[in-house]
């Protein structure tokens, strides 16, 4: 806290990680020793560089680009790149800290890393976001490699991002290497990688309500955000026989009727979205939805919550409201969208509560299947990586169960946290303190 009194995202993080880690410390105290605790905290390096670019007016706007290789221990740092205005050290500390327990979840060898950029793409042309992604990848090139660091996407980090920084990286490389993930199917993508995420965060839910003998089948879903997490999250919902009913940006969500969202609906949205690039109040016009202009979809009763848009965006007053009305399953789709207090409500209420380090780990796993793929250069059916993706997610579940098992309830925080340490801390031990 001394050390980084100005970053709150990253202490609140290192809190929930290390709040749920004390009993199991207590116990193995191995994991106290060597410094363990304290190396695990801090980046293994940050680099961070001017980036600067030419708008369509031809003037010089100046951003500032970042990369954070928190830790290599199981494997090359891995994480997404996240182009927003809120996004500084902080926030992309706390990001690379949960990304190296996530990774470490999903069984594959990745350490964690995240990066990104002040930069907002809301409002630019396709020629200024070019010139952007070409200059920040002028500088982040020479720190990344598909065997160093493989970065990907997050928020304001699609598939037209990723080509444009791909494209960059080829150039000034000379080498067509796995470097990036989330790559156009044409150029070395995977199948399915766009919907891993929200696919994933379906899976996990599923998962922790068959522990309670039941299924997503029918129950009424609130979903927010509506990026890549978002839609992926609706289309599995809906492809289970569950009932969405909202989805939301950040000026307002949109409410759908009892039946649900419609498999044409979200036709609608994604291409509102991906190539429209259009507000959710637009979309609830043309749909003719209701539209709450400055309200969060948390006050809309429902069985099943799905955050999916960014960090702290649901509170304790929020978690009370879900409760009040019946949400008895929560799966993070975002990362960190809960507030510590909010959490401590999803726990103490004993509902099915999946952090977004287990509930998200689906994006990042398929991201690693995308790498296997370019490294055997050759390419996966759909069901192929699908039947992995449901794997890798009924794995973490399991991981999480048997690490976080009190009684008859599961606590997944602590399960998560547990099982995602202890492979990160056993490869640290191994290699001794550097
Ligand atoms: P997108 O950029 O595709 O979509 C982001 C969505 O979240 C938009 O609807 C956006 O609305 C909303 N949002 C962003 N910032 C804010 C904010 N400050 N307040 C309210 N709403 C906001 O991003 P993704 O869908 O990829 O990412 C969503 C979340 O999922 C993030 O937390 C990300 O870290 C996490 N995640 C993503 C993975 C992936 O594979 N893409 C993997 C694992 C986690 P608006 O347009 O108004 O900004």
């Amino acid at each position: 806290k001394q050390r980084d009194p100005n970053q709150p995202e990253f202490l609140q993080a290192v809190e929930e990680v290390f709040g749920s880690l004390q009993p199991f410390l207590a116990k193995n105290p191995k994991y106290t020793q060597m410094g363990l605790l304290e190396r695990i905290v801090e980046p293994e390096r940050v680099i961070m560089f001017r980036v600067s670019w030419v708008d369509d007016k031809g003037q010089v706007q100046v951003n500032r680009g970042y990369r954070v290789q928190m830790n290599s221990a199981i494997g090359p740092y891995k994480g997404g790149l996240r182009f927003h205005p809120t996004v500084n050290l902080g926030v992309l500390k706390f990001l690379a800290f949960e990304q190296v327990f996530k990774n470490a979840l999903t069984t594959l060898p990745m350490g964690g890393g995240k990066g990104g950029s002040d930069f907002d793409p809301k409002g630019k042309s396709d020629g200024e976001v070019m010139r952007f992604c070409q200059a920040f990848m002028s500088e982040l090139y020479r720190h990344i490699g598909a065997d160093t660091d493989v970065p990907a996407g997050d928020i304001g980090v699609g598939g037209r991002e990723i080509g444009f920084l791909y494209g960059q990286y080829k150039k000034l490389s000379n080498e067509v290497t796995s470097v990036l993930t989330g790559k156009g199917l044409v150029y070395g993508g995977s199948l399915i990688r766009p919907e891993a995420t929200g696919y994933g965060a379906v899976y996990f839910a599923d998962n922790m309500l068959k522990t309670r003998g039941d299924s997503m089948a029918g129950k009424r879903v609130v979903i927010s955000g509506s990026g890549n997490v978002a839609q992926y999250t609706a289309e599995k919902a809906i492809q289970l026989g569950a009932k969405v009913l909202t989805v939301s940006d950040s000026n307002g969500f949109v409410l759908f009727p009892d039946s649900g969202m419609t498999e044409a609906q979200l036709a609608a949205l994604i291409e509102l979205k991906e190539v429209r690039r259009e507000r959710v109040s637009v979309y609830a016009k043309e749909q003719g939805l209701q539209y709450f202009e400055g309200k969060k979809p948390w006050g809309v009763a429902c069985d099943v919550a799905f955050p999916s848009a960014t960090q702290n965006e649901l509170d304790e007053n929020d978690a009370k409201e879900l409760l009040k009305n019946g949400c008895f399953c929560v799966s993070e789709g975002a990362n960190m969208p809960s507030t510590l207090g909010a959490v401590d409500e999803f726990v103490k209420a004993k509902i099915l509560y999946a952090p977004g380090k287990a509930a998200n780990a689906g994006g990042v796993a398929t991201s690693g299947l995308e790498m296997s793929q370019n490294a055997i250069r050759l390419s996966w059916t759909r069901e192929e990586v699908d039947a992995r993706l449901f794997g890798i997610m009924q794995n973490i579940h399991e991981n999480c169960v048997a690490n976080g098992k009190e009684g008859d309830f599961v606590n997944y925080v602590n399960g998560a946290n547990i099982a995602g340490f202890k492979k990160v801390a056993d490869a640290m031990l191994a290699q001794g303190v550097v």
